[in-house]
C-alpha cells in the first residue's frame, strides 16, 4: 500500500547526497542531478552496464518490488566496495513510478528514461496499469528536457505497438529513425544487459524497440 512509500513533497526536498556520497564530495559546490532514469529496473543490469560509460551522470533504477530494490542497492554498495571510485553514479530506490516520478524530478530534469521489457499487463481491463499510458507520458514529456531521449524494449508484440501508438500519438514526443539509433551506443546494450533481456534470449524470444525523442512544444513560442 502506498503508505509505504516514502517520498519527497517536492523535487527541491529530495536529498540525493546519501544515494550518491562521493559524487557529492567530489562536487560539493555545484551538485550534481539525476539525469538517467530506469523505471522498473529489475535487478539493475540496465544501470551496471551503462554506469562505466557515462560515469559523470547521474542515474537512478526505481524499482517497486521492496526485495528487488534491495537487492540492488546491496549489489551496487558490493561493486563499489569491490572497485573503489567506481559505480559512484548508480543508485537504486524504491518507488512507484507511476505515482511520484513528479516529485523526485523537476521539469526538464532527465535526459534519459528508459522502459525495459515493463509488465506487459495483457488483459484489456488491465491496461490501465500498464507504465504507457496517455497520462502517464504527459508526465514523461514534463520530467524529460526537451531532444531527452525514451528507450523501450519488450518481447511483446501487443505491448510494443501500444508503447509506439501512445508516444506517436502523444504531441511531445516523436520516432527516433533506425538510422539515427545506429549511432547511439545505448542501444546494444538495451537487449541483454538485463537480467530479464537475457531471459527473454535464452528462450528465443523476440525484441521489439522503440525510440523517442521529447520535442519542443509546438505550443510554447
Ligand atoms: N527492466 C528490468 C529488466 O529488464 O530486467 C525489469 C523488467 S520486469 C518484467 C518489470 C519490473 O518493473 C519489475 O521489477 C516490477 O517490479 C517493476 N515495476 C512494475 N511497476 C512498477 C512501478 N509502478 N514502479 C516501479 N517499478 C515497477
Amino acid at each position: 500500500a502506498d503508505h509505504c512509500f516514502d517520498y519527497p513533497q517536492t523535487p527541491a526536498l529530495m536529498d540525493w547526497s546519501k544515494y550518491y556520497p562521493e559524487k557529492f564530495k567530489e562536487c560539493a559546490e555545484s551538485p550534481p542531478t539525476v539525469e538517467f532514469a530506469d523505471i522498473g529496473c529489475g535487478y539493475g543490469g540496465l544501470l551496471i552496464t551503462l554506469s562505466p560509460m557515462f560515469p559523470n551522470s547521474l542515474m537512478i533504477g526505481m524499482e517497486i518490488r521492496v526485495k528487488v530494490s534491495d537487492y540492488v542497492m546491496d549489489r551496487i554498495a558490493a561493486l563499489r566496495t569491490q572497485n573503489p571510485s567506481e559505480y559512484q553514479n548508480i543508485a537504486c530506490l524504491r518507488t512507484n513510478a507511476m505515482k511520484y516520478l513528479p516529485n523526485y524530478f523537476r521539469k526538464g530534469q532527465l535526459k534519459k528514461i528508459f522502459f525495459l521489457y515493463p509488465d506487459p499487463h495483457f488483459k484489456k481491463a488491465k491496461h490501465k496499469w500498464r507504465i504507457v499510458n496517455q497520462s502517464l507520458l504527459a508526465e514523461y514529456a514534463y520530467v524529460l528536457s526537451e531532444g531527452g531521449i525514451v528507450y523501450t524494449v519488450t518481447d511483446v508484440k501487443d505491448l510494443h505497438e501500444w508503447m509506439v501508438q501512445h508516444f506517436e500519438e502523444h504531441p511531445l514526443f516523436s520516432r527516433i529513425s533506425d538510422e539515427e539509433l545506429k549511432l547511439d551506443p545505448i542501444i546494444e546494450k538495451l537487449y541483454s544487459s538485463t537480467e530479464e533481456g537475457q531471459k527473454v534470449s535464452r528462450n528465443n524470444g523476440d525484441k521489439f524497440l522503440a525510440v523517442f525523442r521529447r520535442i519542443k512544444d509546438p505550443l510554447v513560442i
